[in-house]
C-alpha cells in the first residue's frame, strides 16, 4: 500500500481486512511501499513522511498483527533496491511498456501539486522510476519468494509481468524464484455473506471510493464526520419525498447496504415508508459501528508513536532477515560477488 494518503473504507473491505484473514494462514509481509509513492510524488516527499506513519497506524488499527506478520516500511529494506536494479538487468523495456497503468498515467500524468517543480520537469516525460516501477514491484514479491500475493483485478497486469521477471530470471541463472499466484482479493465485511470478487467499495459521489477523488470516508474520521459524509452520500434523484418510491439504480445507499450484508433496510424507502435521510442515517450507524473498535485501536497507536516505530523496525528486521536470505542464493546464483 502506497502511503499517498489516509486509508478508507475502500481500502479496509477491499484489501486490508482480507489481508487480516491471511494472517493465520501464511507466513505474510506486508509493507508500505514509500519509495513506489516516489514515482508520482518525488516533488513532496513531506506528504511521503507524514503517509507512511498514518498508514502504518491504519494497518494495525484494522487488525495486522505484528505477532503474526511482518509489518514494516519498504525503504527500510534496501534488498528490494537491491534485486529491482538486478532484476532491471534482465527485464525488457518493451515489457514495461506494455503495462496499462503506465499507458494510463502517459495519457493523463498526475497534476503536481502546489509547491512542486512545475512544467518544467512535467514537460521531460514520464521518469525512469516510473516506467521500471513493475520491476520494484517484482522485486517486492521475489524478495521473499512469495508463493501468493494478495491483489485487487487492477493489479494483475502487474503480478503477470513479476512472474514473467522472475521465470526469465530462472531461465538464465536457474531456477531460484517460486511462481507467485493472485489471491484475488474478494470485498469482505464481517456480516456480508460470501464475497464480491472484484467489487469495489462506492465513494459518497458513486464512483469508486477513492482518496483522489474527494469521495472517501476514512478510517480516521469521527463518527460525526461519518454521519455528515453519509448524509451528502448520492442516491436517487427521483425520491424527493419520503412517501415517493425510492430505486436502489445507482443510489450509493443502497450499494453500501449491500457491501454490509443489509439489502433489506433499502426496502422501506422503496415503498415509501422512509425518507433518504432516514435510511442515510441507518447506514451511517452501521458504519460507524463497523469502524468503532478499528477507530479505537487507531486512536491507542497514534498515541503511542514510540510503539509503532518499535513495530516497524521488528517488522523490517524480520523482513531483511528472509529478503537477505535470498538475495544470497541470487548472488550465488549470477556469480556476483558476496
Ligand atoms: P486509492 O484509490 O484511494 O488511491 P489505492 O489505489 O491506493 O487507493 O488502493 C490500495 C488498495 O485498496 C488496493 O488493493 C485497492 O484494490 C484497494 N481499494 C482502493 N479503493 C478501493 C475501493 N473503492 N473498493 C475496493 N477496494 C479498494
Amino acid at each position: 500500500m502506497q502511503p499517498t494518503g489516509l486509508l478508507h473504507l475502500g481500502n479496509l473491505e477491499g484489501a486490508l481486512a482480507n489481508w487480516v484473514g491471511l494472517q493465520d494462514d501464511y507466513e505474510a509481509y506486508f509493507f508500505i511501499a514509500d519509495w513506489h509513492a516516489l514515482t508520482t510524488l518525488f516533488h513532496d516527499t513531506e506528504l511521503i513522511r507524514r503517509y507512511t506513519r498514518e498508514v502504518a497506524i491504519d494497518f494495525l488499527a484494522a487488525g495486522l498483527d505484528p505477532e503474526k506478520s511482518a509489518i514494516f516500511v519498504q525503504s527500510d529494506v534496501k534488498e528490494h533496491a537491491e534485486l529491482h536494479l538486478l532484476l532491471s538487468m534482465v527485464t525488457p523495456v518493451s515489457w514495461l511498456e506494455r503495462v496499462p497503468t503506465y499507458k494510463e498515467k502517459l495519457m493523463a500524468p498526475p497534476p503536481l501539486t502546489k509547491g512542486g517543480p512545475g512544467g518544467a520537469i512535467a514537460k521531460a516525460g514520464p521518469s525512469y522510476g516510473l516506467l521500471g516501477y513493475p520491476v520494484l514491484q517484482a522485486a517486492d514479491i521475489l524478495a521473499y519468494k512469495a508463493d501468493a500475493v494478495p491483489v485487487g483485478r487492477d493489479q494483475l497486469p502487474h503480478l503477470e509481468l513479476a512472474r514473467e521477471i522472475g521465470r526469465r530470471f530462472n531461465y538464465i541463472y536457474g531456477e531460484i524464484f517460486p511462481d507467485c499466484e493472485a489471491l484475488l482479493t474478494t470485498l469482505a465485511s464481517p456480516s456480508s455473506e460470501g464475497g464480491d470478487t472484484g467489487g469495489v467499495v462506492p465513494g459518497i459521489d458513486g464512483r469508486k471510493m477513492s482518496k483522489s477523488y474527494g469521495n472517501a470516508i476514512y478510517i480516521a474520521d469521527s463518527p460525526e464526520d461519518t454521519i455528515n459524509k453519509v448524509r451528502s452520500m448520492y442516491t436517487d434523484p427521483t425520491k424527493k419525498h419520503k412517501t415517493d418510491l425510492g430505486h436502489r439504480e445507482g443510489c450509493v445507499v443502497y450499494e453500501m447496504l449491500r457491501l454490509f450484508g443489509k439489502p433489506e433496510l433499502h426496502e422501506d424507502c422503496e415503498k415509501g415508508c422512509l425518507g433518504c435521510l432516514d435510511t442515510k442515517l441507518i447506514l451511517a450507524d452501521i458504519i460507524n459501528e463497523r469502524l468503532a473498535p478499528i477507530r479505537e485501536r487507531r486512536a491507542h497507536f497514534a498515541d503511542n508513536p514510540q510503539l509503532v516505530d518499535k513495530i516497524l523496525s521488528a517488522g523490517a528486521d524480520r523482513a531483511r532477515r528472509a529478503a537477505h536470505a535470498t538475495l544470497a542464493e541470487v548472488h550465488e546464483a549470477m556469480k556476483l560477488r558476496r
